[in-house]
C-alpha cells in the first residue's frame, strides 16, 4: 500500500531531483495562474489574518465582500480591538461560523493590549495568543512572514493524499499526521509564502474535489494517485457520513406596545453573540404551543399566549439542521429575566437589522418587515 507511514517517506518516495523539480514545476505554475485575491494585493499581516480566518469554512467567492466591507469598519487591528464586539457579529453576520468573529475579536484585544497592536511573526509566538489556533498561526507566520510552516487546510489535505497516495483519511488523527508532515517537508527553503499558498491554489483550480484536472497539473508526472488510479478523484479517504440530526424549534414574536422582544445568545456557545426571538426545542409529545410557554419561562421567566401561526423555516448547520415555527404571541405577565440567554430588548421591527441575527432568524425579520406587524 502506497502509505508513507514515515516522515523521511516523501524524500524516499520523491528523491531529490524529482522533489527539485515538483517544487520548480509547482511553484512557476503559481506564479502564472495565481487568482488576484484582494489578500494577494496585501502584505499587511493584519489583513492576511483576516482572509485566512474568513477562508477557513467559506468559499472564496462569498469571502471576497466580507472581507473588503470588514476592513472598511476595521482597517487595523486596534480599530478592531476597540469596537464593541456586537459590531464586529453584526459585519460577520451571514458569514457562519460565529466562532471564528469572537476569536478574531479576542485576539485583535490580546494583539492590542499585550503587544502594542503588533501581530508577531513566528508560529510559536502567534500560537501563543489567545484566539488563533494552530492553521492560522501557522498560516500567518508562513504567508505574512516567510517563516517555514507549512500549512494543511481542505485543499492541502486534498493535493497530498493524491500526490501521495494516501490510504487514510485526513480528518482521521493519523492521516492529519501524515498530511501536515508530508506537507512541512515538501516546503522549499525560504519559499514558504508562495509555496503554501500554490499548494492550496492547485487544489482550489486544478486539484479539484470532483474532477481533477489532471491533464493540465504542474505535478501530474510525480503524483501516485494519478500514476495508479483510473480515478485520483476517489482519494482522500472519504469517512462514512454520519446521519445529521434534525430539531424542530418553536419561537415567539412576542409583541408588547409595537415593540418585539429579543434576547441574546450566550457567548460562549453556538452563534454566541447573536441575536434571536425567543424559544427553543420542542420535546417529544409535546405540543408547538405548550413547548413555547414552557421555553419562554425557562429562558425568559416570563408569560406570553401563543397567537396566529406566522411562518416556518428550514436550515442546516454543519452537523444537524433545524424548522423554526414562528408565532405571534402576546406578552402577558411577568418581570424579564435572562435565564437562558445574556441580554434582551424590546425592538421596533426597523431596528432589527442593527442587531447580527443568524440566517433562520433573518428570513424571518425580512417577512416581517415585508409583509408588515401585526396591529
Ligand atoms: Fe491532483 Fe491529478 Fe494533479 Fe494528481 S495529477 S495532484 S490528482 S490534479
Amino acid at each position: 500500500m502506497k502509505i508513507p507511514a514515515k516522515a523521511e517517506s516523501v524524500t524516499k518516495r520523491i528523491p531529490g531531483v524529482r522533489l527539485t523539480k515538483l517544487r520548480k514545476n509547482l511553484l512557476s505554475w503559481y506564479t502564472k495562474h495565481h487568482r488576484d485575491l484582494p489578500w494577494r494585493r496585501t502584505r499587511t499581516p493584519y489583513r492576511i489574518w483576516l482572509s485566512e480566518v474568513m477562508l477557513q469554512q467559506t468559499q472564496t467567492a462569498t469571502a471576497i465582500p466580507y472581507y473588503e466591507r470588514f476592513l472598511k469598519r476595521f482597517p487595523t487591528v486596534a480599530v478592531l480591538a476597540r469596537s464593541p464586539l456586537s459590531r464586529v457579529l453584526k459585519t460577520w453576520e451571514g458569514l457562519g461560523y460565529y466562532a471564528r468573529a469572537r476569536n478574531l475579536h479576542r485576539a485583535a484585544r490580546y494583539i492590542f493590549h499585550q503587544l502594542h497592536g503588533a501581530l508577531p511573526r513566528t508560529y510559536d509566538e502567534l500560537i501563543t495568543i489567545p484566539g488563533i489556533g494552530p492553521y492560522t498561526a501557522a498560516a500567518v507566520a508562513s504567508i505574512a512572514f516567510n517563516k517555514s510552516h507549512a500549512v494543511a487546510d481542505g485543499n492541502v489535505e486534498r493535493v497530498m493524499s493524491r500526490l501521495f497516495h494516501l490510504t487514510v483519511s485526513p480528518k482521521q488523527k493519523e492521516g492529519k499526521k501524515i498530511v501536515a508532515e508530508l506537507a512541512q517537508q515538501l516546503l522549499p527553503p525560504r519559499q514558504a509564502r508562495w509555496w503554501n499558498q500554490a499548494v492550496m491554489e492547485l487544489g482550489a483550480l486544478v486539484c479539484t474535489p470532483r474532477r481533477p484536472r489532471c491533464g493540465e497539473c504542474p505535478v501530474a508526472r510525480l503524483c501516485l494517485a494519478k500514476k495508479h488510479l483510473s480515478d485520483p478523484s476517489i482519494l482522500p479517504v472519504r469517512l462514512p457520513r454520519r446521519s445529521h440530526p434534525h430539531y424542530d424549534i418553536v419561537i415567539g414574536l412576542i409583541w408588547k406596545d409595537g415593540r418585539v422582544l429579543i434576547d441574546q445568545r450566550k457567548m460562549d456557545g453556538l452563534l454566541g453573540g447573536l441575536w434571536e426571538f425567543p424559544g427553543g426545542k420542542i420535546k417529544r409529545g409535546e405540543n408547538r404551543a405548550a413547548a413555547l410557554r414552557r421555553e419562554l419561562r425557562e429562558e425568559l421567566d416570563i408569560e406570553a399566549e401563543v397567537g396566529d401561526f406566522f411562518m416556518s423555516v428550514d436550515h442546516s448547520y454543519s452537523h444537524f439542521s433545524v424548522t423554526l415555527h414562528a408565532y405571534h404571541c402576546r406578552f402577558l405577565s411577568g418581570t424579564i429575566r435572562p435565564l437562558a440567554c445574556q441580554a434582551w430588548r424590546w425592538a421596533r421591527p426597523k431596528d432589527l437589522r442593527r442587531y447580527a441575527f443568524p440566517a433562520a432568524n433573518r428570513k424571518m425579520i425580512r417577512s416581517l418587515l415585508s409583509e408588515g406587524v401585526p396591529a
